[in-house]
Order: C-alpha cells, then sequence, then structure tokens
C-alpha cells in the first residue's frame, strides 16, 4: 500500500496540451475514480501514473518516491485493463503465475500466490481453462487476479467493467468493492460512468478537459440539495 501524489501534473502530444496542470492526492488505501467525459484526459493520467506515458511537467510520487522517470516495471503497480489482456495461449493458472515466474519466484511461492487469489476471485475450479473457455465475467476476474498475484502497492483500473453487460457490471462492482475492502490496496480507476463511481469510489475526481473540475467523496458531490 502506498500513498499517490500527483502536483501539477500536465502532458502535451505535441504542440497539443491535454492535461492542464492536475493536482490528487491519494491516501493509502484509499479508492479513488477518475470520471470525465470521454476525451477529458482520464486514461492519459492514468498512464502516466503507471509510467506507460511521459510527464510533460509536474511530479507523481508513489509513496515518497518521485517516479517521473522510474520505468513502469519498477512502479510497484498493477493495472486491470478494458480488454483483459490476457495471454490466450496460457490457462488461467499460467496467465495469473505468469509475473512471478518472470520474476522467478520459487514455484511453491507462485502457487500460493495463485491458490489464494483463485480463492479469492472463486477462480479455484476454471485454473486449467483457456481464455477462450470463460465468459466476459470470468475473464475479468483473472484479470484481477493476475493483478493480485503481483501484490502491489497501487492498483490502476482502466474502465474494467465496460465490456460486461449490465448486470454483470453490477455484480462485479460488488466484486471489486469487496475485494478492495480485503486487501486494502491503494486504487485508482477510470470510468465514464457517474455510478460506478458513486457507487464504489471513497474518493471521486470530476475531469473535464485536462483539468480537475470538482473533487470528493461521493455524497459530496452527487447529494446537495
Ligand atoms: P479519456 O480517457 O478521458 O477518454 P484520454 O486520456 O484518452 O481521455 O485522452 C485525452 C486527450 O488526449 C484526448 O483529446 C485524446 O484525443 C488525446 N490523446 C490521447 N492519446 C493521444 C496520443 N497518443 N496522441 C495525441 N493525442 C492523444
Ligand atoms: P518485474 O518483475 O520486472 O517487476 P514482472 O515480471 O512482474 O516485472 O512483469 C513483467 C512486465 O509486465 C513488467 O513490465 C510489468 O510492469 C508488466 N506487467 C505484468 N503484469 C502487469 C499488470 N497486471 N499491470 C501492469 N503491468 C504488468
Amino acid at each position: 500500500m502506498a500513498s499517490v501524489q500527483i502536483a501539477d501534473v500536465r502532458k502535451a502530444y505535441g504542440a497539443t496540451q491535454v492535461i492542464h496542470g492536475v493536482d490528487i492526492d491519494i491516501d493509502d488505501g484509499e479508492f479513488v475514480i477518475l470520471v470525465g467525459p470521454s476525451g477529458c484526459g482520464k486514461s492519459t493520467l492514468l498512464r502516466m501514473i503507471a509510467g506507460l506515458e511521459n510527464i510533460s511537467g509536474g511530479e507523481i510520487r508513489i509513496g515518497p518516491r518521485v517516479v517521473n522517470d522510474v520505468p513502469p516495471k519498477e512502479r510497484d503497480i498493477a493495472m486491470v485493463f478494458q480488454n483483459y489482456a490476457l495471454y490466450p495461449h496460457m490457462t488461467v493458472a499460467d496467465n495469473m503465475a505468469f509475473s512471478m515466474k518472470l520474476r522467478k519466484a520459487p514455484k511453491s511461492e507462485i502457487d500460493e500466490r495463485v491458490g489464494k487469489a483463485a480463492g479469492i476471485l472463486g477462480l479455484d475450479k476454471l485454473l486449467d481453462r483457456y481464455p477462450r473457455q470463460l465468459s466476459g465475467g470470468q475473464r475479468q476476474r483473472v484479470a484481477m487476479g493476475r493483478a493480485i498475484v503481483r501484490d502491489p502497492q497501487v492498483f490502476l483500473f482502466d474502465e474494467p467493467l465496460s465490456n460486461l453487460d449490465a448486470k454483470l457490471r453490477v455484480q462485479m462492482r460488488t466484486e471489486i468493492k469487496e475485494l478492495h475492502q480485503r486487501l486494502k490496496t491503494t486504487t485508482v480507476y477510470v470510468t465514464h460512468d457517474q455510478i460506478e463511481a458513486m457507487t464504489m469510489a471513497d474518493k471521486i475526481v470530476v475531469m473535464h478537459d485536462g483539468i480537475v473540475e470538482q473533487m470528493g467523496a461521493p455524497l459530496e458531490l452527487y447529494d446537495r440539495p
């Protein structure tokens, strides 16, 4: 777990500035949701936290460490994508184990972590299946399992429920929230869905055209008389 501090962060693509001096403080263990219309810069900001985009100005800290120049794999984050990004030729168990195998973790530790993540996510009976043999919701759980197995300081979610049908989306909201209550991992979650933001976030950051328009707890933002 770690805090994330975003201080006066800017992003330009060529001459076009798309993020204009954004400041967001995220506490240890907090679940923060970035919302706003398509094109407002949510995904760019998330990718800068992940290190997948360079920062044009300002500073991002994860814990005490300024990460502006730290490559993604040294940031101790795990990201869950909208399209799941599973390896199609690997089983569920191998998908979840892959990053630990790359790190040459001992097999006993890998088995233990994969087993634990599978238990948390209800994937125990699916470990030998391939992604194409899974439903959308199950694939999304595997993507989360892969993130959990890494035991990162920060989870980053980029519209993880957009590809699911309405019913499953409601169910997965609850599951992700329960997962957070259990692990308490600091989380930054991007969505354009206000209901997702209201039901899941500790703190909502409303973005518009590359700036933070509003920030606060769900009830502060949406339940004003
Ligand atoms: P959101 O996630 O809120 O939909 P994005 O962060 O994807 O918004 O995009 C913010 C702005 O940056 C948009 O105007 C988008 O067109 C622009 N943008 C995103 N990626 C690039 C890129 N690689 N090159 C140029 N412009 C980009
Ligand atoms: P390392 O051990 O070098 O930190 P890993 O072996 O965990 O890296 O993963 C290999 C690469 O894949 C790294 O660049 C890592 O950032 C990336 N990666 C793997 N899984 C994820 C994930 N869920 N989210 C973000 N990046 C990931």
